[in-house]
């Protein structure tokens, strides 16, 4: 398998404040890499340090075999193209319909010709159970939909990965199953994926690879099985024991 991330050393400060630590690791086409650990050790820097929302970094990261903090600034807005990312907060824009938030980017790049992008955004609807709401507006959408559709919004762009950072996390407890549904539905579907979550039943059921960060390092990674029932690292059943 071929690796679609390469991350090297990488190191990470806010002033004094050192956030990554010598951060390694890799994702192979069509991995699924679940990011767990306590608030505040680095999950979220560490996602954006990958599509350079965060610079001023040391160590590498590339993608695709490019470096990512050498990217120009043509080179990084094909490499943001090929990263979908969905945040906690879905931050949809108000004023356009729900098709519109899903073909505004890509008709704005021109990624493919319009009828086409209107299609597709169309069956990505489709795909995330949503398919009578085109016409609505987010703010008639429950925050579960609201979260279905930035995910129709970030595949539109047709990316070659998908971060996720917390997905479900600001959702009322009954929606969060519909996300992450949608999320699985799209993991074996073959999309590789870097996902930042609380969830542990969908991290054990979708994770090929987990890495448990901890004050700016990865203190511990394994397969799913290996993290959940094999580690005999005490941080890592520490927080397992927390949360399960
Ligand atoms: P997590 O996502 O695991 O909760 P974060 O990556 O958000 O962790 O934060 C890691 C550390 O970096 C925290 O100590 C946080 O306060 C700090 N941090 C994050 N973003 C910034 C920023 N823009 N400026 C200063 N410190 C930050
Ligand atoms: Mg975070």
């Amino acid at each position: 398998m071929s690796n679609v991330i390469e991350v090297k050393n990488l190191h990470k400060a806010f002033g004094k404040n050192t956030v990554l630590k010598d951060i390694n690791f890799t994702v192979a086409k069509g991995e699924k890499v679940v990011l767990i650990g306590p608030s505040g050790g680095g999950k979220s820097t560490l996602l954006r340090c990958l599509i350079r929302l965060e610079e001023n970094y040391t160590g590498e990261v590339t993608f695709e075999g490019k470096n990512v903090n050498q990217a120009n600034k043509d080179q990084l807005q094909t490499l943001r193209q090929k990263m979908g990312f969905v945040f906690q907060q879905f931050n949809l824009f108000p004023h356009m319909t729900v098709l519109q938030n899903i073909t505004f980017a890509p008709l704005k790049l021109k990624i493919d010709e319009p009828d086409k992008i209107e299609a597709h955004a169309v069956e990505l609807l489709d795909q995330v159970g949503l398919a009578n709401k085109a016409q609505a507006y987010p703010q008639s959408l429950s925050g579960g939909q609201q979260q279905r559709v930035a995910i129709a919004r970030a595949l539109a762009m047709k990316p070659e990965v998908m971060l996720f950072d917390e997905p479900t996390s600001a959702l009322d407890p009954e929606m969060v199953n519909d996300v992450l549904n949608v999320m699985k539905q799209l993991a074996a579907d073959g999309m590789t994926m870097i996902i930042v979550t609380h969830e542990m039943s969908f991290a054990k059921d979708v994770a090929d690879k987990v890495l448990f960060m901890d004050k700016g390092k990865i203190a511990d990674q394994g397969s799913s099985d290996y993290i959940f029932h094999e580690t005999t690292n005490p941080r890592t059943k520490e927080f397992l024991a927390k949360l399960m």
